[in-house]
């Protein structure tokens, strides 16, 4: 999707890969692997420093487990530094995967195509963050920004429709 867009992408494993991007995608996945990945090779200070000094971060569905608190339990270990409780996997299971258009009115009107996948539910959104999108059945709030943190609890990069990670690089670059 970045690349569609027109930016140059590389993939993070290492520390060292961080010092050579401008913005930085968790993306969608199992969080307990992220994060159990992340402490493996030292990633979680780094980034929890990044993400304090104004380094754009978006987290897209396990990507906004790493970046929220847990509403219960401390497994698996979050970046914890936006000011959101999520509930991992509470819309229910695989099976229980959905679609639903979403009213994200900082993409303008054009209603976006949510894709659920195992989707975390976002339990509370605290002062510090701001909602950008909730369901429109009302269960739940899908997308929330903070500064320089951007995350949402489905896959914006399994449609076609560009215009959540062309608003990510805006954070980047500026508008
Ligand atoms: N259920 C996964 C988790 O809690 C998230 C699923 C996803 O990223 N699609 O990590």
């Amino acid at each position: 999707m970045l690349e569609k867009l027109g930016a140059k992408t590389a993939i993070v494993r290492l520390s060292a890969d961080l010092e050579r991007i401008q913005g930085l995608v968790l993306p969608g996945g199992e969080s307990t692997t992220i994060s159990r990945l992340m402490s493996e090779y030292g990633l979680f200070a780094p980034i929890r420093n990044m993400a304090a000094s104004g380094f754009p971060i978006m987290g897209t569905c396990a990507g906004l487990v790493m970046l929220s608190q847990l509403d219960s339990g401390t497994y698996p270990q979050t970046i914890g530094v936006m000011d959101v409780v999520v509930k991992r996997n509470a819309y229910g299971r695989q099976i229980d995967s959905f679609e639903s258009d979403l009213d994200i009115p900082a993409l303008g009107t054009k209603p976006f195509p949510g894709v659920f996948i195992r989707a975390p539910k976002v339990s509370s959104v605290g002062p510090a963050a701001t909602v950008l999108s909730r369901l429109n059945n009302g269960n739940g709030v899908v997308a929330v920004r903070q500064g320089n943190l951007l995350g949402c609890s489905f896959h914006p990069e399994l449609t076609s429709d560009t215009r959540l990670h062309s608003y990510f690089l805006q954070m980047i670059t500026g508008p």
